[in-house]
This record gives structure tokens, C-alpha cells and sequence, in this order.
């Protein structure tokens, strides 16, 4: 039976990090990656992005290397399909045991799909270097695509769809686009952007089903109309992959929950990325599905399963960039919360603090900062920090624009 110092399930972007966490503690302890897709990890932000809209981003920069030395093993193509707590073995999908010495449950999530249309060649849910590949194919004609879905992956594909020749018809549940998430201004700008950009909207609709046929898909919209294409893609969210750790019997709530050091109640057993629940220095209990996140988290929890004392304190960003529109934010984006705006010459920070009515009324607990360069994510940090309500007059000017 094959065994590794350090076991890591997933080869995505977590893995590829902290197989340099590990080691930066250990030069030569074994590391063995046990990954589903037919090949390593991805940078995936660029499948939805730079792929798209930089002719000088090619495809050979999205390979993360992660097998750095001759301890370093990376196997495609393996999906483990349980986890056995007491041999620390894992079993992978042709039956194999594999042992582990400490394992990494780096698994991400999966993308929310309709039971009522499933994937094939003319319908992605989007998530991987294949949908890339496939939605590529589909684009290099130009062909009417449905994006479904107004958050970051919709937007994105829409955008980059658009700048690709397609005719492209954009369908999500907001009345306004990002209606959801974005201050009501910037919304309006967006949604504005995207008419400009001549995306076809389709606001304040969900798609319930639909079917394929002669090359076409046909959707069936939950008012009740029907919208035929030639392609769909998805873009509804993601669940957390986290079954491995439930059937081991770890704790999971919507994602694994795992402590300051990223370790499970199991110490030979760690989560980290999309899949983990842990708790956050400034935020409290969170889960972040953000590539800052995979690789602070990714880093820190190779160091930590390798020796290392420290524990998680890294509060993670995200950001959005679609045609020229450029954000980063931390914490809790939701547009019924109470936003203080500071805006000025198109560049500006929004505080979303606690409704009033809410016990938290007048904390700040999120904090999107638009056009501005990534060096107000620290002072962003410090001003969600503070416990206290924060009148709106003091927040004018806290984070500079200039
Ligand atoms: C198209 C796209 C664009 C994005 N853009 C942005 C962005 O602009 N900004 C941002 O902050 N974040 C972005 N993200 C999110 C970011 O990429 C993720 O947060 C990050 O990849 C998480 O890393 P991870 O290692 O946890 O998961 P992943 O990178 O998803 O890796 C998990 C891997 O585990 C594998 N796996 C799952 N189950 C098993 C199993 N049982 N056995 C073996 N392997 C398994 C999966 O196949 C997958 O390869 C984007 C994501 C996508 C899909």
C-alpha cells in the first residue's frame, strides 16, 4: 500500500499552496495528491476572466506546478470515495488504499445544478478547465448563449462572452443586476454597463427547466416564457464538497468545520478553501469561497500540518472585475443592510453596516472598495475590527480615496 507523509485530496488551488507550506517546515517528508480532474491545479479565476479579455493571458499560465521535488506526487484522474479514520487510510475510486499521516480535505465546491437540465455538451455548469475548454468551442462561432445567474460567474461569462462575439441573453432573479449584492448605485451602473455592452437582460427570472433538441436548447423560465439558444452555461453558486468528511464522521454544516489551526476534531485531519467553515479573527465563523482565502489558507495550513505553531489569522478579500468595473471587498456584501457611501470620480468605499432594527445595527460588516488599489485592504480590515456601532459621519474619509 502506497502512503504519504501528507495526503492531500483535491488538486486545486488550495493543494498547489500548501504544498509550499509544507515545504517551507519539511524538505523531504512525502506528499501525495489525490485529484479528480484528468489533470493538476488551475488558476481558475482565469476561466471566467483573463482568458476571456487578455490577448497576452494564454492558456499555459493557468497550470499551478505543484510537483516541486521528487517527493511530490500528483495523480490525476482519482477521485477517493471514503476516508477511514482509524487504518488513516483513504480509498479511491478503483478500490485502492492509500495511507495518509496527516491528510488535507481540499476538496472546494460544486456547482448548484438544475435536476431538470442536465449538463451535456450545449449546457456547463461552470466550475473547471473542461467547461473552459468547451465553452471556448461554443464561442468560436457566434452563437446566442443563455448565462444564467447575476453573481460573479454569470456576470463574468456574460462579459466574456459578449467581447467574444456571441449574442448573449443574461438571466437572473434581481430585478437590477447585482441588485442583490451592490450598493443601489453601483447596481444601476452595472446593469447600465452591461445594456451599453448590448448583453441581453432578463431580470427578476429563474430558469426551472428545459430540453435539447435539433442543436437547441429550449428553457422554461419561471414566468412562465421559453427562451431557445444555442448554448447554456450556468453560474447558480456552489455547494461545498464536503461528504468525505460527513461519511468519516467529522462535523460538516454546509461545509467542514475545522478550528483556528484548520484542523477537524480528528488532529490528523485538516479542511481548507471553499469547503472549510472556521473562525475568523475579524468576521467570526466563516466560509470563503474566494481565491485570497485558497491560498493564505492553503499556505498556512501546509506549514501548520508540517509543524508549524501558528494558526489562521488571515481575513480574506474578494473581488469582481467586468468590463470596467474593478472591486475587492471583505466581508458581508448584502444590499438590504444600511451602505455608507463614499464615493467620489467613480472610485469610492461602501460600508454596509447592521440595519438599526438588528443588534449589530450600525457595525460595519462588510466593506467594498471600488477602483481603489489593494493597498486599503489593511485599513479596510481595521475598520471591520472595531465592535462598535460607527456613525456614518465617521466613516466619511476613513479609508482614503486618493
Ligand atoms: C470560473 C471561476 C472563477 C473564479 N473567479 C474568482 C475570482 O475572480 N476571485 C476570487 O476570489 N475567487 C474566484 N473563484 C473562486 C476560487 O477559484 C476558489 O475559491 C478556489 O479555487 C478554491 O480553491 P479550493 O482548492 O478550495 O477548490 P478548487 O480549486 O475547486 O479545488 C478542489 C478540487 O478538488 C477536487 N475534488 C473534489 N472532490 C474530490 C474527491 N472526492 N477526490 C478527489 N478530488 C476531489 C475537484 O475536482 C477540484 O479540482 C473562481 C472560481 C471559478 C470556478
Amino acid at each position: 500500500m502506497q502512503r504519504y507523509d501528507y495526503l492531500i485530496v483535491g488538486a486545486g488551488m488550495v493543494a498547489a499552496n500548501a504544498i509550499d507550506g509544507i515545504r517551507e517546515q519539511d524538505t523531504d517528508g512525502s506528499i501525495g495528491i489525490l485529484g479528480a480532474e484528468p489533470h493538476g491545479p488551475v488558476t481558475r479565476p482565469a476561466l471566467s476572466k483573463k482568458l476571456w479579455t487578455d490577448p497576452d493571458f494564454t492558456e499555459d499560465k493557468i497550470w499551478m506546478q505543484p510537483e516541486h521535488d521528487a517527493h511530490t506526487t500528483l495523480h490525476t484522474n482519482t477521485r477517493v470515495t471514503a476516508i477511514d479514520r482509524n487504518a488513516r487510510t483513504v480509498t479511491v475510486e478503483s478500490g485502492e488504499a492509500i495511507g495518509y499521516g496527516k491528510l488535507l480535505l481540499a476538496t472546494g465546491g460544486a456547482p448548484v445544478r438544475l435536476d431538470a437540465l442536465p449538463e451535456s455538451e450545449q449546457v456547463r455548469y461552470f466550475r473547471d478547465y473542461a467547461d473552459y475548454r468547451r465553452l471556448r468551442e461554443l464561442a468560436s462561432e457566434p452563437r446566442h448563449v443563455a448565462v444564467i445567474g447575476g453573481s460573479y460567474i454569470g456576470t463574468e461569462l456574460a462579459a466574456a462572452l459578449i467581447q467574444n462575439g456571441c449574442r448573449v441573453t443574461l438571466v437572473y432573479p434581481e430585478a437590477v443586476l447585482g441588485g442583490g449584492m451592490l450598493p443601489p448605485s453601483l447596481a444601476d451602473r452595472l446593469h447600465q454597463t452591461y445594456l451599453d455592452r448590448g448583453v441581453e437582460l432578463l431580470g427578476g427570472r429563474k430558469v426551472e427547466g428545459g430540453e435539447e433538441a435539433d442543436g437547441k436548447v429550449t428553457l422554461a423560465l419561471d414566468d412562465g416564457s421559453r427562451l431557445e439558444v444555442d448554448a447554456v452555461v450556468f453560474g447558480l453558486g456552489v455547494t461545498a464538497c464536503s461528504e468525505l468528511a460527513e461519511q468519516a464522521g467529522l462535523e460538516v454544516d454546509g461545509g467542514i468545520v475545522v478550528d483556528d489551526r484548520l484542523a477537524t476534531a480528528d488532529d490528523a485531519i485538516f479542511a481548507a478553501g471553499d469547503v472549510a467553515i472556521y473562525p475568523d479573527r475579524i468576521l467570526g465563523r466563516w466560509q470563503a469561497e474566494h481565491v485570497d482565502n485558497a491560498n493564505f489558507m492553503g499556505a498556512t495550513v501546509g506549514r501548520i500540518m508540517a509543524g508549524s505553531d501558528e494558526r489562521y489569522t488571515h481575513t480574506p478579500y474578494f473581488y469582481s472585475n467586468v468590463f470596467d468595473i474593478a472591486w475587492k471587498a471583505i466581508g458581508t456584501l448584502d444590499s438590504s443592510l444600511d451602505i455608507v457611501e463614499d464615493v467620489r470620480d467613480g472610485k469610492g468605499v461602501y460600508y454596509y453596516r447592521g440595519r438599526e432594527s438588528d443588534e449589530t445595527g450600525g457595525r460595519v460588516k462588510g466593506i467594498l472598495l471600488l477602483g481603489l488599489d489593494a493597498d486599503r485592504l489593511d485599513l479596510a480590515r481595521d475598520v471591520l475590527a472595531v465592535p462598535e456601532p460607527l456613525p456614518a459621519e465617521s466613516l466619511i474619509g476613513r479609508i482614503p480615496l486618493d
